[in-house]
């Protein structure tokens, strides 16, 4: 490693405001070693971004390090995990101070509201690409899977769909963008204490990245399942509400980058989730014929793109090819 990759290491990334005590050996050895509890299981996840594909380029270095912690905690937050630890490999075009204390700046924020500590990673020189792997742990055999849904259970989500893509899809377009989608596209709160609470409640759990219809989808087949959803109960902000009207449910249903929790659970413990700090709406329920069903407001039948939103990918590659 080169004397300005070590000195940028140093600056941006090894002081933190986290020091976790279970971090024997954190960055600057060949490898981090951390203390594992006995009742402890590891939760590992790992999710790269790349500049143009999983971001438009002109996204702020900070919404950058934000969102790449976002969307690991949020996968940890679909296991029930408590997250704790996290490596970064880096691949720059260019070592710019400016770009890396924003990336840091916006990495550390949600890093120190959930006490993860950075204790390592990679440094390289390419085209902007980010991979973040996360580590976090579970009691005993306590974790969510996706697999597990039954037939009869209530189907619920948290928080509002569609913004995020509806901020993405303004911005391809260079429309007037719509600040708290914009918001959401770059800085998703991950449901990690939601996650948590639902050990023990939830049968099966996934965060939304590709969209509602994608992602439960993958629920009911790993569980061998189908669902019936009530698009009147979709949780939606006004604006997004306004572009269903004409019955086009692309956004909520199809659009990514949301990064709520769907999950699956006995209608009986419906009222168990009452106590949580952020929205939860039932919106349909399980059942045993496989595919999706989808109940329109005035009680029709409507059929969802099966395939997750994809006009980001396909639009901002094009873009930026050009
Ligand atoms: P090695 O050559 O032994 O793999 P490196 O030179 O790649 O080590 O890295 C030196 C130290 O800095 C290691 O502890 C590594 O985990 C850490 N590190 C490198 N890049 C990053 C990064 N982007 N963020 C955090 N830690 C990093
Ligand atoms: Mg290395």
């Amino acid at each position: 490693m080169s004397c300005s990759e070590f000195s940028l290491i140093e600056k941006y990334f090894s002081r933190q405001a986290i020091s976790r005590s279970d971090v024997l050996l954190g960055i600057g050895d060949d490898a981090a070693v951390m203390r594992l509890g006995l009742d402890e299981q590891l939760v590992v996840s790992t999710d790269t971004m790349v500049a143009g594909v999983h971001f438009p380029e002109a996204t702020s270095p900070f919404d950058i390090g934000y969102k790449l912690m976002a969307v690991n905690l949020s996968d940890l937050a679909a296991m029930g995990a408590q997250p704790r630890w996290a490596s970064l490999a880096l691949t720059l075009p260019e070592s710019n101070d400016d770009w890396l204390a924003q990336f840091a700046a916006g990495l550390f924020e949600l890093a120190k509201q959930y006490s993860v500590q950075l204790v390592g990673g990679d440094t390289t020189r390419g085209p902007l690409t980010l991979t973040l792997t996360l580590q976090g742990t579970v009691a005993s055999d306590q974790y969510l899977q996706r697999n597990t849904a039954q037939p009869g259970d209530a189907i619920v989500v948290s928080g509002q769909l569609g913004d995020a893509g509806l901020a993405l899809r303004q911005l391809l377009a260079k429309d007037n963008i719509h600040a708290e989608g914009l918001a959401r596209l770059n800085r998703p709160t991950p449901r990690v204490v939601l996650g948590q609470s639902l050990l023990g409640t939830a049968t099966a759990v996934i965060d939304i990245s590709d969209g509602l219809i994608a992602d439960l989808g993958h629920i009911l087949d790993a569980s061998k399942l189908g669902a019936q959803i009530q698009l009147a109960d979709l949780p939606l902000s006004e604006t997004v509400k306004l572009t269903t009207k004409d019955g086009d449910w692309s956004l909520p249903l199809n659009a990514g980058d949301d990064y709520e929790l769907c999950f699956t659970l006995p209608e009986a413990q419906l009222a168990r989730l009452d106590q949580q700090d952020c929205l939860l709406t039932k919106i349909g329920r399980v059942v045993e014929k496989k595919g999706i069903e989808c109940i329109t407001p005035a009680g029709g039948l409507f059929t969802p793109q099966k395939a997750g939103y994809n006009h980001f990918s396909s639009a901002l590659q094009a873009e930026s090819l050009s």
